[in-house]
């Protein structure tokens, strides 16, 4: 609201600005206009007042010669001179008389020749005899002009032509009122008023002889000052006044001008002045309107684009970029501003919705489309398949060949991943470090078995890049909606339950069951049957053998659980280890594994050979502080030294509690424990700090060693890790050795000891010793090259 007000008051603060400065400059040149037209009916006034008066004095003039030629006639007149002579008074008389009535002159008089009066037509005439005979003796000299005169307080014009006979005998002398026609008579040739009249006191209008009739009385008081503007109704009249020069008397005429009538054509002039300025105002207004509009409507439009951009708005396009002007830039530095922060928008929104390295959605979106499209599934029965799927060893590769590595890595086991699911609506994400999850929305769980068989054919080529190749491997852990989570978050958790399970047990692929799950009910009725299966003696002592790869020899054995299962038959330790160890039964399992292999070891010695047996721990028994009291006292029933014994120990376990580890660590080692690092390879520890423990040797992940056979960078590692752990002073054992290229391959690494199913399987304890036999008989014809 307050925006729109300044906007409108930017407009019409404009349009005001520019309309008042017109004004002022139309004003300043009316003004001027009218200055000089002013000037001008002034001039033009004076000028007709000038015409007027010479018009007035040639009006005069050809009165005179009228008067002359009459005069002329009668001083010619035969008869009239005879009168004369012989001084006949009558006949001058009427002579006099005639010729005065004839042409109107009111005083026509005879002089002697020294300008006496003889006779005249108006004999009562004898005041004005001394005027009269100082006119006569005035033109005497100029016998060409005219005189005026007053006489009785009226004004007279006055010729004289002389009487010859050929001797001038005597003179006509006529004076001529001056009347009203002539006033008139100037006014209709010049357009100019005027008053004749005498300055001398007079009351009457009629003692005027004036052209402005009825108004003469209004006039005459300013005339009798010499007023230079006579005001008159709505006019004014500019004057000129003249001294007639005249005798037995003063004569003046006053010229008047009407200035209302000499401005009338300057009026009209004003008039359409005055509408043209009107008119270009109103247009120029109209105009600047326009022009301010054509400014602040671009205004407007960037505002409220801006009041967008302020609500998150990113996408829209910002008006008036194209435009030339300044508005036009102010545009564009917009359009660059919004396209910036659209920009840094998507930017952040990739960031929060897909990961930077691979380009797949990450855990956040992969999440917000597992929810909608749970939401979506919730009345068809259609199920719903996820599938997490973590990278085995990836972190020991990434710090043996180096990060740069691991990222393309990443990549090629994402591209990998996006080339096998194409199904419209699935979804491959990348989780976090080296585990992914893949969405399926079409399928059921057959199908999804389909799909994890498929991969891990795919990971069986080994991965190449930057020349080198990897052989990678991977767990997958799947679980469906409905049938083991209704929730989002719960059916993700469960995935990953399912696919660390496969890891732990090295399965490859695991589908989520309650069982693998500690925390579901199902477990609490598995953890009883497996205290009734040692109780009821439902598990058995396995034994694989471990072969020096330099001597030959079955130096040691490893200890592994079986579970004899009434109905199910054996069960492998993955199905129920992990499970123990997160419920805690897995210490009564050690102890029990640990007892069977003390009450057997005796029967297993050669005369000439011992055989030490390896025993694996879990984190749980590293925890427990009684824990190296147990073995110590099961050796001392079974009268076994601890060296008879090496403890295996997984990275993992040692990492969960590094301290409370490294004390009872110590405590077995200092009893006569040989320990050994399982798995090693699989977890983050680095031999530098292991070599803080008081290990005696290392075991290298069957992982590394079943691929270093196709794969180089795996054997790599299997080299690096065998010459570091030489240097740290460790024995080293290679596991899952099943084929004699591998096990001539750990020979020429030096390599200590090997185990694997080339050798031999595990096999129930009764077996070893038949199995031994038989290995010692056979090994040269089975190994000739060996
Ligand atoms: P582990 O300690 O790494 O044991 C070695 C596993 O590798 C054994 O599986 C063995 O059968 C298998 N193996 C040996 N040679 C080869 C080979 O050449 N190729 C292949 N593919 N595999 C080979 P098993 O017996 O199924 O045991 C699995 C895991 O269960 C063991 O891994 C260990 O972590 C755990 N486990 C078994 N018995 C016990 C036990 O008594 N106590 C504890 N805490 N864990 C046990
Ligand atoms: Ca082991
Ligand atoms: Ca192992």
């Amino acid at each position: 609201m307050h925006l729109k007000w300044r906007q409108a008051t930017l407009a019409s603060r404009i349009v005001l600005v520019m309309v008042s400065l017109l004004l002022l400059v139309q004003a300043a040149g009316f003004l001027v206009v009218q200055r000089a037209l002013d000037r001008q009916v002034a001039q033009e006034i004076q000028s007709a007042l000038v015409v007027g008066e010479r018009i007035w004095w040639r009006l005069l003039e050809q009165n005179a010669e009228r008067l002359r030629d009459a005069a002329t006639v009668l001083s010619a007149d035969f008869g009239f001179r005879s009168a004369i002579a012989s001084e006949d008074q009558q006949t001058i008389a009427s002579a006099l008389e005639n010729s005065g009535s004839r042409i109107g002159a009111s005083i026509v008089g005879l002089l002697d020749p020294s300008f006496h009066l003889i006779a005249a037509n108006q004999a009562d005439n004898r005041m004005a005899d001394a005027v009269l005979h100082e006119i006569a003796a005035n033109l005497a000299n100029d016998r060409r002009g005219d005189r005026l005169a007053l006489i009785e307080k009226t004004p007279y014009q006055f010729v004289m032509v002389p009487v010859r006979a050929p001797k001038v005998i005597g003179w006509v002398l006529m004076g001529f009122p001056v009347q009203q026609g002539l006033v008139d008579n100037l006014y209709y040739l010049a357009d100019v008023n005027a008053i004749f009249y005498s300055p001398d006191k007079k009351q009457q209008a009629s003692d005027y002889v004036s052209s402005l009739h009825d108004l003469t009385e209004v006039v005459i008081p300013g005339v009798l000052q010499q007023q230079s503007r006579l005001d008159v109704q709505n006019d004014v009249l500019i004057t000129r006044y003249v001294d007639m020069n005249a005798m037995g008397g003063q004569l003046r005429l006053v010229l008047m001008r009407s200035s209302a009538q000499a401005r009338l054509p300057f009026e009209q002039l004003k008039w359409l002045l005055g509408i043209i300025t009107a008119g270009g105002l109103f247009l120029f207004g109209l105009g600047s309107i326009r022009a301010s509009r054509k400014v602040t409507r671009p205004l407007k439009e960037l505002t409220n684009v801006t009041e967008q951009l302020g609500q998150g708005q990113f996408n829209i396009a910002v008006p008036g970029t194209n435009s030339n002007d300044e508005v036009g830039s102010l545009a564009r530095g917009f359009e660059r501003m919004r396209a910036n922060i659209a920009a840094q928008q998507d930017e952040i929104l990739h960031l929060a919705y897909w990961d930077r390295l691979t380009g797949l959605p990450n855990r956040e979106q992969f999440r917000k489309k597992l929810i909608s499209s749970i939401e979506n599934c919730r009345d068809a029965a259609k199920p719903l398949v996820i599938i997490t799927l973590n990278l085995d060893r990836f972190k020991h590769v990434n710090e043996v060949l180096g990060y740069g590595s691991g990222d393309e890595l990443l990549k090629a086991v994402s591209s990998r991943l996006l080339e096998l699911v194409n199904q419209d609506n699935d979804i491959v994400a990348r989780m976090a470090g080296d585990e992914f999850a893949i969405f399926l929305s079409s399928t059921d769980l057959a199908g999804a078995i389909v799909l994890t068989d498929r991969i891990t054919k795919a990971f069986e080529v080994p991965l190449a890049f930057n020349d080198q190749t990897v052989d990678l491997s991977a767990s997958m852990g799947v679980a469906c909606w409905p049938k083991d989570a209704l929730e989002a978050d719960l059916l993700m958790s469960r995935s990953e339950i399912a696919m660390h399970a496969a890891k732990s047990k090295t399965a490859g692929v695991l589908i989520y069951s309650p069982s693998l799950d500690s925390s579901s009910l199902q477990t609490l009725s598995l953890l009883s049957d497996l205290r009734q299966a040692l109780q009821e003696g439902e598990l058995r002592l396995f034994l694989q053998p471990k072969l020096d790869t330099n001597s030959k020899r079955v130096v040691a054995a490893e200890a592994l659980v079986r579970w004899q299962h009434p109905q199910r038959g054996l069960i492998p330790p993955l199905q129920f280890i992990p499970f123990a160890e997160q419920t805690g039964f897995v210490r009564q399992l050690t102890l029990w594994i640990f007892e069977e292999a003390a009450r057997n070891w005796a029967s297993l010695q050669l005369s000439d050979e011992n055989l030490r047996i390896s025993i694996n721990l879990s984190t749980r028994d590293l925890l427990d502080h009684d824990f190296p009291e147990h073995l110590n006292n099961l050796l001392n029933i079974y009268d076994l030294k601890a060296d008879a014994f090496c403890l295996e120990i997984t990275e993992s376990a040692i990492m969960d509690d590094p301290q409370r580890a490294e004390a009872t660590l110590n405590k077995l080692s200092e009893q006569g424990f040989k320990l050994s690092i399982d798995d090693f390879g699989t977890g983050y520890s680095s031999l530098a700090y292991l070599k803080r423990l008081p290990v005696n040797e290392l075991k290298i992940d069957k992982s590394f060693v079943m691929a270093m056979q196709k794969d180089e960078s795996d054997a790599k590692i299997v080299r690096s890790t065998i010459d570091l752990a030489h240097n740290l002073g460790l024995t080293v054992v290679a596991e899952g050795v099943e084929n004699q290229i591998i096990l001539n391959q750990l020979k020429s690494l030096k390599c200590d000891e090997a185990q694997g199913y080339y050798i031999g399987k595990p096999m129930p304890v009764k077996d070893f010793n038949s199995w031994r036999e038989y290995w010692y008989k056979n090994q040269n014809l089975l190994f000739s090259d060996f």
